[in-house]
């Protein structure tokens, strides 16, 4: 099974793919946790994409398309794969589908969590808190500069996705306001509907 999630930060991207990795046993590609483990781990890919990254802008299509096109090819990928962040431009949609034909394989379902902006807010200001009081690290975007600028990213770059998709058939949308494991049962319903 292979999918998309799609939806602003803070939609609840994050929390409903962990549930599809347990539920499903196929892994959540985060193009976000990946570029922050290459910015923790130093690498080129890291140096060049911190800055941008903590401003909440986005990351080349060039650089991401490639850490997305050499993820899929590992082992772990082969029975399907949830991708989450990604695409998040139509250059990226339009990269990921050529990427899929030329590998020979198709996506099952490009899944939107539909929200209302402002409840995203403070669904972000509440994570960087519990994450604080629980003695984590809060992420260097999760202010409310950056994240203003992430959610300006996604309204220009990533919300043409959805006709993106719609054109294609592919897309369903959840509502993403209801409770947690509703959006889970919403999304199981769909999976139930595409083969798998
Ligand atoms: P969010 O909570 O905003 O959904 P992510 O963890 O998906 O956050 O991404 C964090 C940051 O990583 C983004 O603001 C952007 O800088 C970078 N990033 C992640 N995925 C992509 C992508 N597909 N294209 C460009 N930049 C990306």
């Amino acid at each position: 099974m292979r999918l998309i999630l799609l939806g602003p930060p803070g939609a609840g991207k994050g929390t409903q793919a962990a549930r599809l990795v347990e539920k499903h046993g196929i892994p959540q590609l985060s193009t976000g946790d990946m570029l922050r483990s290459a910015v923790a781990n130093g690498t080129d890919i890291g140096r060049k994409a911190k800055s941008i990254m903590d401003s909440g802008g986005l990351v080349s299509d060039d650089v991401v398309n490639q850490i997305v096109s050499e993820r899929i090819d590992e082992p772990d990928a082969a029975k399907g794969f949830i991708l989450d962040g990604f695409p998040r431009t139509v250059a990226q949609a339009e990269a990921l589908t050529a990427m899929l034909a030329d590998k020979g394989i198709s996506l099952d379902a490009v899944i939107e969590l539909k929200v209302v902006e402002d409840e995203l807010v403070k669904r972000i200001e509440k994570r960087a808190a519990e994450t604080a009081a629980a003695g984590g690290k809060v992420r260097a975007d999760d202010n409310a500069d950056s994240f203003r600028t992430r959610l300006e990213e996604y309204r220009n770059k990533t919300a043409p996705l959805s006709a993106y998709y719609e054109r294609q058939g592919e897309l369903k949308t959840v509502d993403g306001m209801a409770d947690m494991d509703v959006v889970t049962a919403e999304i199981e319903k769909i999976l139930q509907g595409v083969r798998v």
